[in-house]
């Protein structure tokens, strides 16, 4: 959707919140107390009532919209930016855009937007060939003790400057005689997880829970990937040197360095705390890149579905 579209389509808050009811009532309302799918719609107080057990829930109750104060326009201009640009928008742009007084609510809108991202992006495993490698991406850590921050900075691998992330491309052999990228593989997706450590367990773990059995996942031959081949079909750990690692990983690569630019040109310096979110936003637009304009509808399904509750206390 283009800009004289979206202003076309929402000139104002009352067509904006009756394009939220229209997609919650296609996607259904579930009763919170009996659980129960058929309510009645009370217009005067705008209100679900539950046909069964009478319970009322509010248009906003249960999506990500929940407890937010702000009228559903910002909400709808957010949508619209976060889908219909190529890169991404600050929370200080949007805060300019929309006029808005506050930052703050401003802010913790795109974030509750980035976690839906990230939370529907995690419903999908990747599969095929998975190229699988560490990235490090500039961070300030906002809430470090005053002892961690005595402790000497380290360089490189662990630096604690930056999030170690783990990047995962789910990818297919290309057979196309003329490669458009002149890279062997044809890339499908990519994952972006920050890691509190690089141990073997935990990469082994988050392999488990993204990646699915049957892949093949290639990596370099770094000690932290020794427990991937428990979890998947085939493990192709390959010695490489630092500069050839492109070669082996292209599309890994690829990626870290797009996510680099777009994190360092929009948000310049992003907290460690809310780098995933960040991430996530990232990795959603890029497996969605042939959505189109379908993206918008498909981020408002997401966030009506999406109750926020079960984000935040979801351990990623
Ligand atoms: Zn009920």
């Amino acid at each position: 959707m283009n800009l004289i579209k979206f202003i076309e389509a929402f000139p104002d808050e009352a067509s904006c919140r009756a394009k939220f009811k229209e997609f919650r009532d296609q996607q259904g309302v579930i009763c919170r107390k009996c659980g129960c799918t058929e309510h009645y719609w009370l217009q005067t107080i705008e209100k679900y009532q539950c046909k069964k057990c009478k319970t009322r829930t509010s248009l906003r109750s249960g999506t990500v919209m929940h407890a937010s104060n702000l009228p559903f326009r910002p909400w709808f201009i957010a949508f619209h930016l976060l889908t219909g640009t190529k890169k991404t928008f600050s929370a200080l742009e949007l805060q300019r855009q929309t006029g808005h007084k506050f930052y703050e609510p401003i802010w913790y809108m795109l974030q509750k937007i980035r976690m839906t991202m990230g939370s529907r992006d995690n419903q999908y495993p990747l599969d095929k060939i998975v190229e699988l490698d560490e990235g490090f991406f500039e961070s300030v850590d906002t809430e470090k003790s005053k002892d961690e921050k005595d402790e000497k900075k380290k360089r490189g691998r662990g630096s604690q400057k930056q999030s170690t992330v783990l990047v995962m491309a789910s990818t297919v052999h290309d057979f196309k005689t003329k490669r458009k990228y002149s890279k062997p593989t044809k890339f499908r997706y990519v994952r972006m997880l920050v890691m509190d450590n690089l141990k073997s367990e935990t990469v082994g773990q988050k392999v488990k829970e993204n990646i699915s059995e049957e892949s093949v996942v290639k990596t370099d031959n770094y000690t932290s990937y020794t427990r991937i081949k428990d979890h998947v079909w085939c493990h192709i750990p390959r010695k490489v040197n630092p500069e050839d690692a492109g070669k082996i990983l292209p599309w890994v690569h690829t990626m870290i360095a797009n996510a680099k630019r777009t994190m360092l040109g929009i948000h310049h310096m992003v907290s460690r705390k809310y780098a995933q979110n960040y991430l996530d936003e990232f990795c959603y637009k890029v497996n969605r890149r042939y959505f189109g304009e379908q993206l918008f509808d498909r981020l408002l399904v997401a966030c009506v579905t999406t109750n926020f509750k079960n984000i935040v206390t979801q351990n990623r």
